[in-house]
């Protein structure tokens, strides 16, 4: 059942353990099937290198495995979270890849220094506030889904695919499985670039003019971006 969601969900985490986002099996990707109202989700803690689309375990949105025979990602409930509180979002990656991690645990949002970053992002990465005590020891994952959807409205979550939260990690996502992996390879990417654009000029800045100009044409109503399909 669900052959071609799970066979998406699992090229889609095999291309995150690829373009070396992944440290040993840390991270995670899902796709939700809207229709029928359920998520693909790589299995807790298997071996990428080993990951088959029988590993893929499908769950409906209360969490519920309706196919599979492994235990889902420890982090479905934050994922089933995104995706019950932004229906544009139809896939979701998170990695603890060195460059955004390293944001995420100093709390400091990445901020929009140049072109590579506005070409993706439309404004600075957030953070997420630090959780309560309660939070963490209560719905623990669910309630990271809740602070990183705080971070967010209906109209910026598709502009600013991205999340750092606080001391932990980033989140991604994309219209699908494989657009939110390549969010999180832009996203360390840019990570990587603010980090030594700040040291070498702790006063760099992107102009709002550029920003635009660099969002838009890729990702604006007349984007001339590429061949004609909106990146
Ligand atoms: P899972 O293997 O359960 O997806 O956990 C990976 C991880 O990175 C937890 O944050």
């Amino acid at each position: 059942m669900y052959r071609e969601l799970k066979e998406r969900v699992l090229r889609a985490n095999l291309m995150l353990a690829k373009e070396g986002l992944i440290t040993l099996t840390w991270g995670n990707v899902s796709e939700i099937d809207r229709e029928a109202g359920v998520v693909a989700i790589k299995p807790s803690g298997v071996e990428y290198d080993n990951m088959t689309v029988d590993d893929i375990v499908v769950v409906d949105l209360d969490g519920n495995v309706v196919d599979g025979r492994l235990r889902p990602s420890s982090d479905t409930p934050t994922h089933l979270e995104l995706y019950k509180s932004f229906k544009e979002i139809g896939g979701i990656t998170h990695t603890h890849s060195r460059y955004a991690t390293s944001w995420s645990q100093a709390g400091v949002p990445i901020p929009a220094l140049g072109t590579t970053h506005a070409d993706a992002f439309y404004g600075a990465v957030p953070v997420t506030r630090e959780m309560t005590a309660a939070e963490i020891e209560g719905e623990y994952e669910k309630n990271t889904g809740v602070v990183i959807a705080e971070c967010f409205t209906d109209e910026n979550v598709m502009a600013i695919p991205a999340v750092l939260v606080a001391s932990h990690g980033p989140f991604t996502w994309g219209k699908d499985a494989i657009s939110s992996v390549k969010a999180s390879i832009i996203l360390e990417e840019v990570a990587f670039m603010a980090w030594h654009t700040l040291s070498l000029n702790p006063n760099a800045k992107i102009s709002e003019a550029l920003l635009d100009k660099h969002y838009m044409r890729k990702h604006g109503k007349d984007a001339y971006y590429g061949q004609g399909e909106k990146k």
